[in-house]
């Protein structure tokens, strides 16, 4: 069969446990994991940043360095392997100028100046590392616009190449993030621009979208939620590449992203207080007590709803709204707690309700990946209203704490919460669909309602907490993708 010998190469910029900025790193950290565990050979091409290099990794050299043609130059570039735990090998791109740097993509001040040169030549340096390690995948599987150009160089390349004709998949994992970049830099892709730089092509008004590239270049493209897949052909989620997507449709997958029960199950966390699962559910009301201590909030709370939040603090994640009916959601007399960074505009304003509210509202501004576990086990409910989600992975931590998801009905949210029906008991969560603080505020107020139903609420929570995303669910769908996708050659 086709599948046992499959052979996958995963290009992406980043990916747990080597490097994260994001979802992405989630995704390409632990899909090969989990394509491996269906059989598959996989294997994973990243840039060797600081972050791999000081890390706690035993790479070793592989071979000797190669010539990367970059418009007229020839950079060189060295190779590294690693074998992770479960045998997934793993090679790192070496250029200390490129790589070796505090961040991944930019700093404070913004993203760096040389981002196009940076994974232009992680994109030819990975393809041309293949032949050194005699390994002819059946796909290549490139991630997010920083290796969009592949699926262009694999189609221009001479039959004689050793990576002429491999299939790609493309995905987008948050269309936002484009790779625009001046027309100058065209000669650093070694592609004829007659024959690419054209609204058919990679150029994307005037500029050349490394993005657009891996659209229209390789063979299937997804993104990570079936929703998503569908609004990006719209203007209001399209971010001026919907029509691009739509004459693309016949090949763009919607995929849900899994996420790692061995992180987030509290039947097995050791950084909550107390462990619980659908049959002995003591240990949620615990949680409950110590994120009241915690967070320094008034006792009381231990009987009323506590609504949490973990969200980067940025528009698309819904937080004008939430400032907007913060005041009247403190009216319904519940507690809140809400972990996030980002926008300072946002933090502002969320720091001044909280002063306005203290016992009640208590707020941690930073980035604490061990609160989040805490929150997401001792809140009752919690909110992501956000203006466009890909996939969304907090919802789907939620349900498995068994804290209920309120959510708007958009991209992978949509996808995973259904509203719970009080007639039937089926159902895990709430959303609402109009981007309004009415609408949001009038969903938590029947949430909040529910919550006096300890009964219907229990029913709730159960349900939310025996959903099943593992990745493994996700992988097979990929896995037949991927087939697909080879026997179409
Ligand atoms: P996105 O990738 O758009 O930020 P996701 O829901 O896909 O949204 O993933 C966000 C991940 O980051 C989740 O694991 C969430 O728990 C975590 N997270 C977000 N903000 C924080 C924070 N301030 N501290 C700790 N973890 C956070």
């Amino acid at each position: 069969m086709l599948s046992e010998k499959m052979k996958i190469l995963f290009l992406s910029p980043e990916a747990t446990p080597f490097a994260k900025t994001g979802g992405l790193a989630d995704v390409a950290g632990a899909l090969p994991l989990a394509l491996k565990g269906l059989g598959m050979d996989v294997r994973l091409v990243l840039p060797l940043y600081r972050t791999v290099r000081n890390g706690d990794f035993d790479i070793y050299p592989l071979g000797e360095d190669l010539e990367i043609p970059m418009g007229k130059q020839r950079l060189k570039a060295g190779i590294r392997g690693f074998r992770t735990e479960e045998g997934v090998p793993v090679y790192f791109i070496e250029r200390e100028d490129f790589y070796d740097r505090p961040h991944l993509y930019g700093n404070e001040k913004g993203d760096y100046y040389d981002n196009f040169e940076r994974f232009v030549f992680f994109s030819k340096a990975a393809l041309n590392i293949l032949e050194k390690i005699s390994f002819k995948p059946d796909i290549i599987h490139c991630h997010d616009w920083q290796t969009g150009l592949v699926p262009c160089i694999i189609r221009e390349s001479s039959a004689s190449a050793f990576h002429a004709d491999i299939p790609t998949v493309f995905t987008i994992h948050n269309l936002g993030y484009q790779g625009n970049f001046s027309e100058e830099k065209m000669s650093l892709t070694g592609l004829r621009r007659g024959d690419y730089f054209h609204p058919e092509g990679l150029e994307f008004w005037g500029e050349i979208s490394l993005l657009k590239a891996g659209i229209n270049y390789s063979n299937a493209i997804t993104t990570v939620s079936p929703t998503y897949a569908r609004e990006i052909r719209k203007s209001e989620y399209g971010m001026g590449m919907e029509g691009v997507l739509e004459k693309r449709k016949s090949v763009l997958h919607g995929i849900l992203n899994g996420i790692d029960y061995h992180q987030w199950d509290p039947a097995e966390d050791s950084d909550i207080s107390a462990k619980y699962s659908p049959s002995s559910m003591e240990g949620k009301a615990l949680c409950k007590t110590s994120l009241i201590d915690e967070m320094g909030l008034d006792g009381s709370l231990k009987d009323r709803p506590l609504i949490g939040m973990v969200s980067r603090l940025d528009k698309q994640k819904g937080l004008d709204l939430f400032l907007e009916i913060l005041d009247e959601v403190l009216a319904l007399d519940v507690g809140l707690v809400v972990l996030g960074s980002g926008n300072e505009e946002i933090q502002a304003g969320l720091l001044g309700v909280s002063r306005k509210n203290p016992g009640r509202f208590s707020l941690r501004l930073g980035f604490d990946e061990l609160l989040a576990h805490r929150i997401i086990a001792g809140a009752d409910m919690l909110l992501i209203p956000s203006r466009y989600e890909p996939c969304g992975l907090t919802q789907m931590y939620a349900l498995k704490y068994g804290t209920v998801p309120v959510v708007r009905a958009t991209g992978g949210l949509d996808d995973t919460v259904v509203p719970f029906n009080p007639k039937n008991g089926k159902g895990n969560g709430f959303k609402f669909r109009a981007y309004t603080g009415r609408a949001f505020f009038t969903t938590i107020k029947r949430a909040v309602a529910l919550y006096r139903n300890p009964k219907a609420w229990k029913n709730l929570m159960v349900n939310g907490m025996k959903e099943d995303f593992s990745w493994p669910r996700s992988a097979g769908v990929y896995m037949a993708l991927y087939e697909s996708v080879a026997r179409g050659r």
